[in-house]
């Protein structure tokens, strides 16, 4: 399928498809079911839905016809078998890994991936799950980090922060002939611009939070994956956990669904713009984006990005504390803020001033700043960030 294919019938996916069975009185957008159970005509149609919930509406901790709507569509965007949809990225995270590995066993994460998830695998260790983490993309790398008792892979693409680029296939078919699952947070791209499980990763997550969402007013996350991974995981980690997505948080991702093809489109014209901007800028050591040529760049793009989304980093050659924060607080229009992937323009900086040690560990500059390219007009952003860069 040519990307361009991949990029209309998306679109139709996002705004029309499945958005109900039911005519719903002519509703153009599906009704908000609050409902939080189910009820039955008779004992024995109860009895048989209570003993199948991943396919019947019983309580809505488990199945709930909107959220449903939702799911259908990051399904099929993401060309899985199965989505179920949680109340937070990170709780879509929890579910992947905890159905993933079991005590005694080790994940092994690609470069740097997203602080709460690494987070996430240090609090494992109290289960018996280790983990370590491979400063490298380079398949030789990653191979010889695999331990004897690694059963999970788990990446970004691109990775966080330097927004590096790693070769999906080939990491699934090397984890798959070693019998170790691959998870991939794939926020970054969103299932427009890269699909991983046509590459063979197991399991995708998402954090609705992001551009899914889009309008900064959802917490919300997606795991999509096969029939047989999730028939498992929505016994457990999904029912038992129970860090379910509301019906009024799918309306709103829902929402965000119909508008994502448009919103990326302008993210990653502006992002496009600011990239290049800042690699001409003499204050500026390097930009990270994954939209810049390179031959590296190209190659992997070709397979498996077919475009970019509005999560950038630069590195000041001036990389410290102090530079750091003068720009960051001289910029107008990028407001200072955690997450990303919203209408809006954000700025922020791993460097804290007191956290020199773990930014070496973990291979950061001390003058890197992260953007997070809105909607805003892009030669308004160009000149905030050329005015904040004058120090
Ligand atoms: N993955 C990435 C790459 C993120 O940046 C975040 C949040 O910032 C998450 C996952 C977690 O998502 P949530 O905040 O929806 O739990």
């Amino acid at each position: 399928m040519q990307p361009s294919d991949n990029i209309s019938s998306d679109q139709e996916i996002c705004m029309h498809f499945d958005t109900g069975s039911q005519p719903f009185f002519g509703a153009i957008i599906p009704p908000i079911f609050g409902n939080s159970l189910f009820v039955y005509p008779t004992h024995e149609d109860f009895v048989q839905a209570e003993n199948d919930q991943q396919n019947h509406y019983v309580y809505s901790r488990g199945t709930n016809p909107t959220v449903e709507i939702a799911e259908k569509k990051m399904a099929a965007l993401e060309q899985g078998e199965q989505c179920k949809c949680f109340a937070s990225g990170m709780a879509a995270i929890t579910a992947a890994i905890f159905n993933s590995v079991k005590a005694g066993e080790h994940v092994l994460c690609i470069s740097n991936i997203y602080k709460s998830t690494m987070n996430l695998l240090t609090y494992m260790e109290k289960f018996g799950v280790t983990h370590s983490v491979v400063y490298s993309t380079l398949k030789e790398d990653i191979e010889k980090a695999i331990l004897p008792n690694t059963k999970l892979i788990f990446l970004e693409n691109p990775t966080d922060m330097n927004l590096q680029l790693v070769d999906l296939k080939s990491i699934a078919d090397m984890a798959q002939s070693c019998d170790i699952r691959t998870i991939i947070d794939n926020t970054w791209a969103t299932p427009l611009f890269q699909k991983p499980l046509t590459h063979g990763i197991d399991i995708v997550i998402h954090s609705a939070s992001k551009y899914l969402g889009g309008h900064s007013d959802l917490v919300g996350g997606a795991l999509i994956t096969s029939e047989e991974i999730m028939k498992d995981l929505f016994n457990k980690e999904y029912l038992l956990f129970g860090g379910t997505m509301g019906p009024r948080e799918a309306s709103l991702l829902l929402r965000g669904l119909q508008t994502l093809p448009l919103r990326m489109k302008v993210h990653q014209e502006n992002t496009k713009q600011i990239a290049n901007f800042l690699s001409s800028h003499s204050a500026v050591a390097k930009v990270n984006y994954p939209g810049l040529r390179s031959k590296h760049n190209s190659e992997l793009n070709n397979k498996q990005l077919t475009g970019f989304s509005g999560l950038m980093t630069f590195e000041l050659k001036n990389a410290n504390y102090e530079t750091v924060k003068a720009v960051i607080n001289k910029v107008r229009i990028f407001k200072i803020g955690v997450s990303w992937g919203s209408f809006e323009s954000l700025i922020m900086s791993p460097n804290f001033g007191n956290n020199a040690e773990t930014l070496i560990k973990e291979h950061v500059s001390p003058g890197l700043i992260r953007l997070s390219v809105g909607m805003e007009p892009a030669e308004k952003l160009i000149a905030d960030l050329e005015q904040a860069l004058e120090l």
